[in-house]
């Protein structure tokens, strides 16, 4: 079993099966006709339940065989220019190959004497990444797993900040299509259940600051504590960017932390046309990003920012096995800088201990696309969202909510004949599912207004508004056949 180590022995062993691997993923994607085969979970759990995990094959050639069966034949491709799913971009390959590098080190990004330089390269990318945002010289920020995990981070790192250990007390704002996640956290941080107050958004899906302005003075009022505003640079649903300078002077007047959700909008970060979308985030106190949504990395890649590096010492815990609060050379300093004189460990600014070397990923496609490459492919999806809008409301077939800021489209089949709303619900999302099953394309759905709509997250460069016309024409076949057979069995 030694032979499955990789070390030097290994080496040449460890080269023949990831090139066997990568084979057979590029073929898979020379030859992948379809984001999906349209299987069901009936379908596929027999092949998984099948598998034996107590026999192994014992042979790298046979598991990537069965691999195909069990994974590679039916997975949902994000690459296929007619997947328009939800926020999962296709990835650009100098990320994937630092996504082999760091697995194969294997560096844990906890402590220094776990990674050496993967802790330098990671605290340059937060650097970039601050100063792309504008947050000052204390700033700082450390790599996440995604906007989840960042969004919870940074509200506890406001908790901790506020004026006020009475825990029922604290109340967050947060746009009604702000994301869940903010909730959740509110949870997970033990506030009350109606610690997070839901803002109106106005017709283009922004947080109405007047509202907020309204809340906050409310929440003064009745003695709360204003602990965080989070404002959304992207929304998940319809990609809109909450007014952040007017958040900003309202987050400063109230004494309010400002967070800004740029877990989807950040790819403007690197945009060469676009930046000024995000004027206003420099304020923020700080600032969650997925690159993974909006940079065009693999999952994972994400992370928090913060405008005062000090703040994150709300999430220092010391343990004396990996980071001592005393390390001994403090105690009684050598005369140079010492073996162990001044060592960053990233576990004292992160909720995980041992941590993946993501930033890596997002090294690798720096240096070899750099930043406007990046942002130039953010751009292009953001044209074709704009083109995708014209489409839409030129189609007397389609109502469209909003024009996109980004790059999500959010419409509905609208049935020429006069039906019920509720069937008119039934048939948008009965085209989503026979869409999906049918494989051809893979659309998202979501509720506005307490009505059934579809989603466009458009998110691939390589998706053209021919794809966008031909998704359209696909969905309307499906509404028109479910209406039809609906108006047979009538
Ligand atoms: C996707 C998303 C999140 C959650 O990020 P994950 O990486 O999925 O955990 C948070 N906020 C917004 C606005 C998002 O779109």
């Amino acid at each position: 079993m030694r032979s499955h180590l990789l070390n030097d022995a290994t080496a040449e062993s460890y080269r023949r099966s990831v090139i066997e691997g990568v084979e057979r993923v590029a073929d898979k994607l020379a030859t992948t006709r379809r984001p999906f085969t349209g299987v069901t979970p009936a379908d596929l759990a027999p092949v998984i339940d099948a598998v034996d995990l107590d026999k192994p094959l014992g042979d790298t050639s046979a598991a990537l065989d069965e691999l195909e069966s069990v994974y590679l034949r039916d997975a949902v491709y994000f690459h296929h220019p007619r997947y328009l799913g939800h926020l999962n971009c296709p990835v650009v390959i100098p990320a994937v190959l630092g996504e082999a590098v760091l697995s194969a080190v294997n560096s844990s990004l906890d402590t220094w004497d776990q990674s050496a330089g993967g802790t330098l390269i990671e605290r340059k990318l937060i650097d970039w990444t601050t100063s792309r945002i504008g947050l000052g010289p204390a700033a700082d920020g450390v790599f996440t797993s995604g906007g989840t995990q960042s969004n919870l981070q940074a509200l506890l790192l406001a908790r901790e900040e506020a004026k006020t250990d009475d825990l029922a007390k604290l109340r967050i704002f947060s746009s009604e299509c702000s994301h869940f996640s903010v909730q959740k956290s509110a949870t997970l941080l033990g506030l009350g259940a109606d610690a997070v107050i839901s803002i109106p958004v106005d017709r283009t899906k922004r947080m109405q600051s007047v509202v907020l302005a309204a809340e906050l003075e409310a929440c003064r009022a009745e003695g709360l504590v204003p602990m965080a505003i989070v404002a959304t640079a992207g929304t998940t649903d319809f990609g809109s960017i909450d007014p952040l300078p007017e958040i900003a002077a309202l987050a400063s007047e109230y004494g309010a932390w400002m967070h800004v959700d740029a877990a989807y909008g950040c790819g403007l970060l690197a945009s060469p046309t676009r930046r000024h979308l995000l004027d206003g985030i420099e304020r923020a106190d700080s600032v969650t990003v997925d690159y993974h949504k909006s940079f065009f990395q693999p999952v994972s890649s994400s992370a928090v920012l913060v405008r005062d590096g000090s703040t994150l010492r709300h999430a220092t815990y010391h343990a004396d096995y990996l980071n001592p609060r005393q390390p001994v050379a403090m105690e009684a300093p050598p005369t140079s800088e010492g073996l162990w004189g001044k060592v960053p460990n990233q576990v004292d600014k992160s909720l995980q201990t041992t941590r993946r070397f993501d930033a890596l990923k997002l090294w690798m496609t720096l240096r070899v696309m750099g930043a406007d490459g990046v942002g130039e492919l953010f751009d292009e999806v953001c044209d074709l969202a704009a083109a995708g809008f014209e489409l839409l409301a030129a189609d007397p077939r389609y109502d469209v909510v909003v024009e996109p800021q980004l790059s999500t489209l959010v419409y509905r089949y609208i049935p020429e004949a006069v039906t019920s709303p509720a069937e008119i619900d039934r048939a948008n999302l009965y085209a989503r599912k026979a869409l999906f099953a049918s494989g051809e394309a893979v659309v998202a759905g979501t509720k506005v207004d307490g009505r059934q709509y579809l989603k466009f997250t458009l998110l691939n460069p390589e998706t053209t508004t021919a794809d966008i016309a031909a998704v359209l024409d696909l969905i309307a076949g499906h509404a028109e056949q479910y209406l039809g057979e609906t108006l047979v069995h009538a």
